[in-house]
């Protein structure tokens, strides 16, 4: 198959950024090199002053296929995705029906993914009460690691666990090597502060907020911290919302402990002080906290306390937010935002003076890593997947419904002006999204891992 060459000169590489050529040969890169050294045969793509990115890799996505496919699907998903610049995704073990806490489900989910995708995908596995000694078939049938609730996870399909249940799984996952993601807040502090609040106006923004103290998530990352020390095993805060916990986090970090931190970003871009009353749009769990709590985030992403930033695209119909009611209690929590997102944190990141290279390391490698995707996904380099995305970092634009992709054009960006865009995405060497456009459909696929063993009969 011939090589072609993609050239710009803002090429993303590990580290750094330049003029390069991206040398492709079918699905794959074959080689990075200094523009200057393109040999004449090559047939050169060159994209001038736009920027070339690895495709970004997103950990943190519930797709919701099979079971609540009226809220998200494996089309509408992907497609927002390859618009986003995204072309990997880990798909959360919940909210689709069955949950993926088992090899069956598995199976359910790779059905219902069949000739959908525009981009490539993987899979979390569940853990819940029901599985604590059954990880290993399941990690055997190919998901990249576990994740767990240690609070209500607001569906009745996937059960919560607890310290106890912790004990008991921990020592089975060691075995398999792989990561355990963990929604870090504990119900104790929550239910009590709600209690406190019943009699509340819960359209009042700040009324939620209350209800859910920093405390839930820090007594939470604690035990995390204390559990990683005693197990050793690989354990992954999601969706890090307090900045409080940022001094325990360095401090495990420091001490060696094998504790990984992402947040998101509608929790670097809004903050509280500007959320209206009736903004249910707004709602997920952990909340988005203060202005003060988002820019220590910020400083907590300069300084290497939380290592990436994932989307946590969780979207619903639009009845389930409530946007009339306004009622910021019963409202469902989940912000989408798979498509947007590149914009959203290049515009706060531009801003503080952070670069291209910078977002590649939070968007692309680190979520990469965290999932074992890393030797082929992440990374303009040799070897990789030929995933590449074509951004252009000075586009100002504004966010419409036509923008969004997903299955329900909602979202609390809406008429935001933002700035960079996605102009083009390359799976696996064939561009698979341009200017709004999707082409060469259902491309992508399940992205697997290589044989798994584990020592465990
Ligand atoms: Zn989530």
């Amino acid at each position: 198959m011939a090589v072609q060459a993609f050239t710009s000169s803002r090429v993303v590489l590990p580290g750094k950024m330049g003029a390069f050529a991206v040398f492709v040969e079918g699905q794959r890169i074959v080689e990075v090199v200094p523009r200057n050294q393109i040999p004449r045969s090559v047939p050169v793509t060159d994209l001038g002053d736009l920027a070339i990115l690895p495709g970004l890799v997103d950990s943190h996505i519930h797709i919701n296929e099979p079971g609540r496919t009226e809220w998200e699907g494996f089309r509408t998903a992907t497609r927002a995705a390859a618009a986003g610049g995204y072309t990997t995704l880990v798909d959360m073990p919940l909210n689709c029906v069955p949950a993926t806490t088992s090899p069956e489900a598995l199976d359910a989910k790779r059905k219902a993914a069949q000739g959908q995708c525009q981009v490539d995908w993987a899979a979390w596995g569940g853990l819940v009460p029901e599985n604590l000694e059954r990880i290993a078939p399941l990690a055997s049938a190919g998901v990249f690691g576990f994740k767990c609730f240690l609070i209500h996870p607001g569906i009745d399909e996937f059960t919560m666990i607890n310290e106890s249940h912790l004990r008991t799984a921990l020592p089975n996952l060691k075995k398999t090597g792989l990561p355990l993601l963990v929604h870090a807040e504990l119900p104790g502090p929550i239910d009590s502060a709600t209690e406190e609040l019943m009699q509340a106006d819960w359209r009042v923004y700040g009324t939620y907020l209350n209800s859910q103290p920093d405390e839930s998530e820090l007594s939470a990352i604690e035990l995390l911290i204390r559990l990683c020390e005693e197990s050793g095993c690989r354990i992954h805060i999601v969706h890090l919302s307090t900045s409080k916990a940022l001094a325990r986090l360095q401090d495990a970090k420091r001490r060696g402990l094998a504790i990984t931190v992402e947040t998101c970003p509608h929790y670097l871009h809004l903050c509280s002080d500007e959320i209206s009353n009736g903004a249910t749009l707004h709602k997920c769990a952990p909340p988005i906290r203060s202005r003060e709590n988002r820019e220590a985030l910020w400083q907590g992403l300069r300084e290497g306390i939380i290592d990436f930033v994932a989307t946590d695209h969780s979207p619903c119909p639009p009845a389930m937010k409530q946007m009339e009611r306004g009622d910021f209690r019963s409202a469902w929590g989940g912000i989408p935002s798979v498509s947007v997102a590149l914009s959203l944190m290049w515009t706060e990141a531009s801003r503080r003076g952070f670069s291209l290279v910078d977002m590649v390391r939070w968007m692309a490698e680190g979520p990469a890593q965290l999932a074992g995707l890393e030797e082929r996904k992440g990374r303009l380099a040799s070897g990789f997947d030929a995933d590449m995305v074509v951004f252009d970092p000075e586009a100002e634009w504004t966010v419409t419904p036509a923008d969004l992709h997903y299955r329900h054009a909602i979202s609390p960006y809406l008429g935001e002006r933002l700035t960079g865009k996605v102009l083009m995405t390359f799976l696996r060497g064939e561009c698979v999204y341009k200017q709004g456009s999707f082409l060469a459909e259902s491309r992508g696929r399940e992205y697997t891992r290589k044989p798994f063993v584990t020592d465990q009969n």
